[in-house]
C-alpha cells in the first residue's frame, strides 16, 4: 500500500452524525454515480440502539444514505447477515433495532443472495458468502466501535465476517482452536472484498466481552477511513491495545493488507486511549470465550456445537405445493424439489438461506442429532502438521 493512510476521528453524536458523514465523504471521495452502492452495517441482533451498543446505529446509517442518493448512485443495497443468536431472522432485527426504517427501500435480505467460494485458511473449504456484497461497485461499511471477547476488537475488519452467512460462523467458532486460528478466517473474509470506505459508529461504544456485552460507553466519535486495517489500528489504540496483541491485527500487517503502525498514519482528531475502557485482558487465551464460556455460556463451545448441528426441518402442512423458495436460495444444492423440498444433509453448508426464505413458517432449523453424536467427544478441527 503507497502513501500513509488516513484515519478520521471526528467528534459526533447521533443528532449531529450528518455533519460527520458529510466529511467524511470530503475526505475520502467516492466515484458513486452510476454505481451499485452497498452499505453493510452490523446487524448482529434485535436490541434497542439507544441504550444498547449492539448493532450500528440507524441514525448513523440514515445520514450515510442521505449523502449517498445526493451522489447520484445506480442503485443502494443496505444489509447485513445476523449473527449466531439469530440465524434466518434478518428481517425481525432490521424492524426491531429501526435500521429497516433508516434503510427504507434500500434494505435487502442479503442471506438470500449467496455464492459459495474456496477459502484457504485456516482450512481449505467451501463457504457461502454475501454475493451483493463480492458484486458492489462500491462497498461501505459501516461496522459499530467494540471490544470482544475472542478477536479483543470488533470494528472494520471484524464486520466481514458478517459476510459469512448463518451457521457456517458458528463451524468457525467452533473448529477454530485458538484466537490466532480464528483470525485467519477473519482475514480471509476481510481479503474477499475489503471496503472501500469504512465509517464507524463509535458514538454509542460497546465495553467489554463483545460482540453483545450489555456494557455501554458514550466515546461520541465517529471514526472513518479508506484503509480498514488502519482504522482498526487506532481503535486499538483508543481501547488501550497495542496493535501487536491483536491477533487479527498483527496477520493483517504481515500480509501487507493495511497499515498497522499508528507512527506512519495520518491521523486526523482526538485519537487519545479513552481511560478506564473496559476492554478484555490480555493475553486472548486466558479469557478465551470457547474454553470458559463467557457471555452466559452463549459463546462457549457448547453453544456452538449445538448451532453447527442446525439443520432446515419442513413441516409438511404448512409447504404449500409449487412453493420452492427456501430451494431456490439455497446454494448448494441440499434441498432438492419437492413437496415438501428434501434436505441431503451432508450437502448442507450451514448458510441459513432456507430458513430466510420461508415465509409461511413452514421451515425450522433445528439441531440433528446424528451430526450431534459425530461431534460428540471430537476435538477441535487441527490444521495439519
Ligand atoms: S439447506 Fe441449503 S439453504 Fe438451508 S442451511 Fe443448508 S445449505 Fe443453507
Ligand atoms: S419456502 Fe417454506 S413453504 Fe416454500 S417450499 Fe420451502 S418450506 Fe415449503
Amino acid at each position: 500500500m503507497d502513501g500513509r493512510s488516513k484515519v478520521l476521528v471526528i467528534e459526533s453524536s447521533y443528532e449531529t452524525c450528518f455533519q460527520a458523514v458529510e466529511r467524511v465523504f470530503a475526505t475520502f471521495p467516492l466515484e458513486i454515480k452510476g454505481k451499485n452502492v452497498l452499505v453493510k452495517v452490523n446487524a448482529l441482533r434485535a436490541c434497542n440502539p439507544d441504550r444498547e451498543a449492539i448493532v450500528t446505529h440507524p441514525a448513523l446509517l440514515k445520514a450515510v444514505i442521505g449523502k449517498l442518493e445526493t451522489l447520484a448512485p445506480k442503485r443502494i443495497i443496505v444489509g447485513d447477515s445476523v449473527g449466531t443468536e439469530s440465524y434466518g431472522n434478518s428481517q425481525h432485527i432490521f424492524h426491531t433495532t429501526g435500521l429497516a426504517e433508516a434503510a427504507g427501500p434500500y434494505y435487502r435480505n442479503l442471506s438470500l443472495n449467496l455464492k459459495v467460494v474456496t477459502v484457504e485458511k485456516p482450512f481449505p473449504r467451501k463457504v457461502a458468502v454475501l454475493k451483493d456484497v463480492l458484486e458492489a461497485d462500491v462497498y461501505i461499511s459501516l461496522p459499530k466501535m467494540k471490544t470482544h471477547g475472542l478477536t479483543m476488537l470488533s470494528g472494520a475488519v471484524k464486520n466481514n465476517y458478517g459476510l459469512l452467512a448463518g451457521a457456517q460462523k458458528s463451524w468457525y467458532h467452533y473448529h477454530s482452536e485458538k484466537p490466532e486460528i480464528f483470525a485467519e478466517i477473519l482475514i480471509e473474509m476481510f481479503r474477499l472484498r475489503p471496503p472501500d470506505l469504512v465509517i464507524m459508529d463509535g458514538i454509542l461504544a460497546m465495553e467489554g466481552y463483545g460482540p453483545c456485552s450489555p456494557d455501554v460507553r458514550r466515546v461520541n466519535k465517529v471514526l472513518a477511513a479508506a484503509d480498514a486495517v488502519a482504522l482498526d489500528a487506532v481503535l486499538a489504540h483508543m481501547v488501550g491495545f497495542r496493535t501487536d496483541e491483536v491477533p487479527y491485527l498483527r496477520l493483517a500487517g504481515n500480509l501487507g493488507l493495511g497499515q498497522t503502525d499508528l507512527n506512519t498514519l495520518d491521523i486526523v482528531g482526538n485519537f487519545s486511549p479513552l481511560e478506564g475502557y473496559n476492554r478484555p485482558v490480555v493475553a486472548p487465551e486466558s479469557t478465551y470465550c470457547y474454553l470458559s464460556g463467557v457471555g452466559g455460556g452463549k459463546t462457549s463451545r457448547a453453544f456452538y456445537a449445538d448451532r453447527i448441528c442446525l439443520r432446515p426441518v419442513i413441516l409438511a402442512e404448512k409447504c404449500p405445493a409449487g412453493c420452492m423458495a427456501c430451494a431456490e436460495a439455497c446454494p448448494s444444492g441440499a434441498l432438492k424439489p419437492g413437496a415438501p423440498p428434501v434436505l441431503s444433509s451432508s450437502q448442507c453448508m450451514l448458510c441459513s438461506a432456507c430458513m430466510e426464505a420461508c415465509t409461511h413458517g413452514a421451515l425450522k432449523l433445528v439441531p440433528e442429532e446424528k451430526t450431534r453424536r459425530e461431534l460428540e467427544g471430537r476435538h477441535c478441527y487441527r490444521l495439519p502438521a
